[in-house]
């Protein structure tokens, strides 16, 4: 081949490249821009000392630290939403002590536990439930399982208002375990996995007929989507100013179990960011997906200064020292008032 010929082969190749060099530079910037809008647009303009009413969940919590938000909105290390599902360099895969330098506000102190704290237990149960709304046509067996229909789940408050329940919320656990504050004699944490839309519909209202508030576990990548099956971060946010507790519960539901430090700091962190960037205050529970976790997710978490977790085993008796793996009661769509009663209150310990 003549020298010339290559010559110009290899300038054009240099121009090619040079080409896709600045493509690529501005579909970057193109992307920090649309990594931004959301959080400008979901985050609320903070009110200087705002003071979040006390609620139902916090019937507890007349002496503890009343809920505050600092007038600072958070510098959150949210990962800008990405085409690809592997941390980018931007979402801080490594733990480090950015991870934990989020000034986002917080509901409580965290749990110090006292010189107690190790022998002290609780027993509360933690009520899972995914969906509250009536059976869809032709759901099958899983289905209905996970769904708890308005007539039952009616029956369920009804009966725990009689018996003299009141919702308490994870933090009221943690805060109990670590210095011994004490839980009301008959408390309950009413958990709902995954953050479905239509809690608001159903869940909500029967809840506030008793002055109960729940414990919602958000997928925050399928609420980012906006995809019509989950809540809306403007419901989120409704819900929280009326009391409930919005946690993360990953950003994708990926099983965390066996994924690398990578990928679940992601997962776990990103689902934070996400909650703390939209609700103007910092989670500090998360819920496994499909309860499944590994030595890596139970290291991450408290790094992430996560307070506690809670799994899909069953149990009713907590303590501090097993905070990262809590036990649940699951409330089955198809069983009967007396199922939910024995779930309760029965042998289980
Ligand atoms: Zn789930």
């Amino acid at each position: 081949m003549p020298v010339r010929r290559a010559g110009r082969k290899r300038r054009d190749r240099y121009a090619i490249i040079a080409g896709m060099l600045r493509l690529l530079l501005i579909s970057l910037s193109l992307l920090a821009l649309c990594a931004c809008a959301p959080l400008d647009a979901g985050g609320r303009a903070p009110t200087p000392s705002a003071i979040v009413p006390v609620t139902g969940a916090d019937v507890a919590a007349a002496s503890t630290p009343t809920l505050t938000a600092t007038p600072t909105r958070p510098a959150t290390a949210t990962p800008p939403p990405t085409a690809t599902p592997e941390p980018s360099a931007t979402a801080s895969p490594e733990p480090s002590p950015t991870v934990t330098a989020s000034a986002t506000a917080t509901l409580w102190p965290p749990p110090t536990p006292d010189a107690a704290a190790a022998g002290r237990q609780a027993r509360l149960p933690i009520l899972m439930y995914h969906y509250v709304e009536p059976w869809p046509a032709n759901a099958n067996e899983l289905r209905r399982g996970l769904t708890v229909r308005p007539e039952d789940f009616t029956a369920q408050m009804d009966y725990l208002a009689q018996r003299g329940y009141v919702t308490v919320s994870l933090y009221d656990l943690a805060d109990a375990l670590a210095t011994g504050r004490p839980l009301p004699e008959r408390a309950v944490v009413l958990t709902f996995d995954d953050g479905y839309r239509t809690l608001v519909d159903y869940a909500w209202p029967i809840l506030s007929a008793h002055g109960y508030t729940g414990t919602v576990f958000a997928i925050t990548e399928l609420m980012d989507k906006g995809l019509e099956q989950y809540l809306t971060w403007d419901q989120a946010r409704a819900l929280f100013a009326a009391g409930w507790r919005i946690e993360p519960h990953t950003k994708t539901h990926v099983e965390l179990a066996g994924r690398s430090d990578a990928k679940q700091l992601y997962e776990i962190l990103g689902a934070v960011e996400t909650i703390a960037a939209n609700l103007g205050v910092r989670p500090r529970f998360l819920c496994y997906p499909a309860g499944k976790y590994d030595a890596t997710s139970l290291r991450l978490a408290p790094e992430i200064q996560l307070w506690g977790a809670v799994t899909t085993r069953p149990g009713r008796t907590h303590t501090f020292a097993d905070r990262f793996t809590w036990t649940r009661v699951r409330v089955d769509g198809r069983g009967s008032l007396k199922d939910f009663i024995t779930a309760v209150e029965g042998d289980l310990r």
